[in-house]
């Protein structure tokens, strides 16, 4: 396996909090609102601020960014207030148009990253830059297109990278906004086990009431931290307003939130229980073990009598059973559902691959 070219980001000022916080409006709308919202996060330690000037939406007819025209007021940002800015950059001419401003710190938005074109594009108008870039998930969960376009800026030249987990579409309307899939982020940290993943909670949700709940499980997941979007007035944005949070909000969230996870990981308290889910786990695995060679045995003799593999009155009555015995030991049942139709599954390709 090839070593991961990836560090973790360095940004330009440090942190007071326990991860790393990325905040800000979604959308730049006018000077004041973002200034006053950039305040407001500075008053509260945050030094890393966003805000959407080229606005990719849906359909027609939404408010489209202000554009060039908020390029200035980012760089004021910067300057006065002491933070990072980074806006969403979508083709060469708006890298062009942030540079030139003066701005250094962008994101690859979902869209543009499921296009390998546009992001090759992007890399090209970055490459031999001093930048700073974070790459959202593709809207459709394939990780080959969030690596790749991680890979295809690393190989451009660009060393300060990071990724952003913000869900995948799906059709119709789910729980969420862009569903989680965790274990697409999860993969992505197992192959690239520096690289700074960011959870955006605000777009994964897409309601503000959602916010604490997802940004909780990706700490406890322990990625580096959070990018979520802040806004004065939410209820009065010009895009997102549903998921949008107060910066009292995000204060209040963080001070909830307080989740280490350096220094839990070494605790001895730690390190014993988890030899203990070691052990447990050597177990299952040979309780597994015996379980298939049984269902082995099963298989020779149906065929012996030409009897059908799977027998759905006996498989009905084995989820039955182990589903009123896992309740009352406390255990989740749509866990043992999927659980025990894995297994039944495998016996059932067992006693095929027996037969042949
Ligand atoms: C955003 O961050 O405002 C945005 C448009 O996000 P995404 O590309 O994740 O939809
Ligand atoms: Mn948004």
């Amino acid at each position: 396996m090839q070593a991961s070219p990836f560090s973790p980001l360095a940004l330009r000022y440090p942190s007071s909090f326990p991860y790393l916080v990325f905040a800000g409006p979604c959308s730049a709308e006018t000077q004041e609102q973002t200034y006053a919202t950039a305040k407001a996060l500075r008053a509260g330690g945050v030094r890393f601020f966003r805000a959407s000037l080229w606005k990719p939406r849906t359909r027609p007819g939404s408010f489209e960014g202000v554009g060039r025209e908020g390029l200035p007021w980012l760089r004021r940002i910067e300057e006065e207030l002491g933070m990072q800015v980074a806006t969403e950059v979508a083709s060469a001419s708006h890298v062009e148009e942030a540079l030139r401003a003066g701005l250094n710190t962008f994101w690859i938005g979902a869209r543009t990253t499921t296009s390998p074109f546009a992001v090759a594009e992007l890399a090209e108008a970055l490459s031999g830059e001093d930048v700073t870039v974070l790459v959202k998930n593709p809207l459709n969960p394939d990780i080959e297109l969030w690596e790749g376009a991680l890979l295809r800026l690393k190989s451009a030249g660009v060393d300060r990278i990071a990724a952003i987990h913000r869900g995948f579409s799906t059709y119709g309307k789910g729980f969420y906004r862009n569903a989680p899939l965790w274990q697409i982020p999860i993969e992505l940290r197992r192959r690239h086990p520096a690289l700074t993943i960011l959870v955006d909670p605000s777009h994964i949700s897409g309601r503000r009431d959602l916010v604490p709940l997802v940004s909780r499980i990706g700490l406890e997941m322990n990625f580096s931290g959070l990018m979520v979007e802040t806004h004065l007035q939410p209820d009065e944005a010009w895009s997102d307003a549903a998921q949008q949070l107060t910066p009292e909000a995000l204060f209040q969230l963080i001070a909830e939130l307080d989740i280490r996870p350096a220094s839990l990981a070494d605790s001895p308290q730690l390190r014993g229980l988890r030899s203990e889910i070691d052990e447990l786990d050597r177990k299952l695995l040979h309780l597994l073990q015996e379980r298939m060679k049984v269902s082995e045995r099963i298989g020779a003799i149906k065929a012996e009598s030409h009897l059908p593999i799977v027998q759905p009155e006996r498989y009905r009555a084995l989820i039955e059973d182990r589903l009123s015995e896992g309740r009352l030991l406390g255990l989740d049942e749509g866990f043992l559902r999927e659980l025990f139709s894995s297994i039944h599954e495998a016996s059932v390709h067992t006693q095929h691959t027996d037969t042949k």
